[in-house]
């Protein structure tokens, strides 16, 4: 769905090449082309379109129906405070970044995942003011570093053009000529072939950064901290999402359900709700949440893992990544991050689960 193309001139401006990418199949395509932005920017026709179309693809005389076109630019910029009074700011206006990593609709989403349910308790009375300070505490560390990862892949192109030895070739029979020459059976063969895997395992950091993508977690008064030592990272920490169900982490996701359905512990969170998460011998916390929800004046789904229940642990999955005993809870807040949990059952249920509820809502005590 995706061809990056080598080409004189794909290295300036731009996202380090020029890229065909697949829209709808087979007849869409996105496609995108640099400029040098130290010169005026260019005026571009359907015309001149059409030409950048057809020489990306290398068909002269390709049909092409254009139907839009636009001037945009890589910027590297993150906003450190996203509120300003009863202003909130969320999506690109508070990350700027190339589209490299492909980070920039699903972390806006996030930010509005985030502020959405904060607002919503503000104006339904159920949370207290502070709660919307959160909002920048736990999502501007997520901007900070998505706009310097997206800018850092964008960069690393240059090391495959480097590795190509193509960075300073000006015309196509002089490319072609380099990019052949990775395959001579010689000592500098050898080292170009090196080099371009260097250059192509950084790439990895593009396509898979699946701890960039997933692995945030939000440290604020919204997080009620249980006390346990945050797992140190055994794989690289922006490639490799680790589950866990530690506060201010992503609810980890894992198939339950019965015989006949099959569900995501996300699909039993819903959004804007809290859902607290227990096992079989966790039966307590069922009247517990029911007597704090009313309390508090908030809806809190629970949600019983365990054979005989609603959801059998099909795999034993949760089990493993649950973190806390059979007894033990998960609390969700209505963005799907756990926002506590309580390692086993307590004497008094209820008021543990009143103290972090009140805690994650800014409430007074
Ligand atoms: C080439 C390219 C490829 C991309 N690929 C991916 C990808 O694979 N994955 C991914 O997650 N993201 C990708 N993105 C990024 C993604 O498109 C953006 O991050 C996302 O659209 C941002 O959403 P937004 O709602 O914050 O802003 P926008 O989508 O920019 O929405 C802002 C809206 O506000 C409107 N507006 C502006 N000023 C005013 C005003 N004064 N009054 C009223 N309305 C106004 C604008 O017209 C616009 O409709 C890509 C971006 C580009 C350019």
């Amino acid at each position: 769905m995706l061809y990056w193309v080598v080409q004189p001139g794909s290295n300036i401006g731009g996202i380090g090449a020029g890229l065909i990418r697949m829209v709808h199949p087979w007849d869409e395509w996105l496609i995108v082309w640099g400029y040098d932005i130290n010169g005026p920017a260019p005026e571009v026709t359907d015309e001149s379109a059409t030409q950048i179309v057809r020489n990306l693809v290398g068909v002269p005389d390709l049909e092409v129906e254009i139907t839009g076109k636009s001037l945009w630019g890589n910027n590297e910029q993150y906003a450190t405070r996203l509120q300003s009074g009863r202003v909130f700011c969320a999506g690109d206006a508070i990350h700027k970044h190339p589209p490299s990593n492909g980070l920039g609709s699903n972390t806006s989403i996030q930010d509005s995942y985030n502020l959405a349910w904060k607002i919503a308790a503000v104006l339904g009375g159920t949370a207290g003011d502070d709660l919307l300070e959160t909002y920048t505490v736990e999502r501007a560390p997520v901007a900070a570093q998505i706009v310097t990862r997206a800018n850092k892949s964008s960069r690393e192109f240059g090391q495959l053009f480097e590795a190509l030895g193509i960075d300073k070739a000006e015309t196509p029979e002089e490319m072609a000529a380099l990019i052949e020459s990775r395959k001579d059976n010689t000592a500098e063969g050898a080292a170009k072939r090196r080099a371009i895997q260097d250059a192509m395992d950084l790439k990895n950091y593009e396509f898979n950064a699946h701890g960039v993508e997933l692995g945030q977690s939000y440290a604020s008064t919204a997080v009620v901290d249980d006390g346990s030592a945050r797992a140190v990272p055994v794989r690289d920490a922006e490639l490799y999402y680790e589950q866990s169900t530690a506060p201010g982490g992503r609810l980890p996701h894992v198939w339950v359900g019965d015989s006949s359905r099959k569900y995501s512990t996300h699909d039993l969170a819903p959004y804007g709700r809290f859902t607290l998460f227990t096992g079989t011998t966790g039966d307590e916390w069922l009247t517990a949440a029911a007597k704090v929800g009313g309390q508090l004046g908030i809806d809190i789904v629970t949600v019983v893992i365990g054979p005989g229940h609603e959801c059998t642990d099909l795999y034993f999955a949760w089990a493993e990544i649950r973190g806390v005993d059979e007894d033990g809870a998960v609390l969700v807040r209505p963005d799907k991050h756990v926002g506590w949990r309580s390692a086993s059952l307590p004497a008094d249920p209820a008021a543990v689960l009143a103290d972090a509820l009140s805690a994650i809502l800014s409430r007074q005590a």
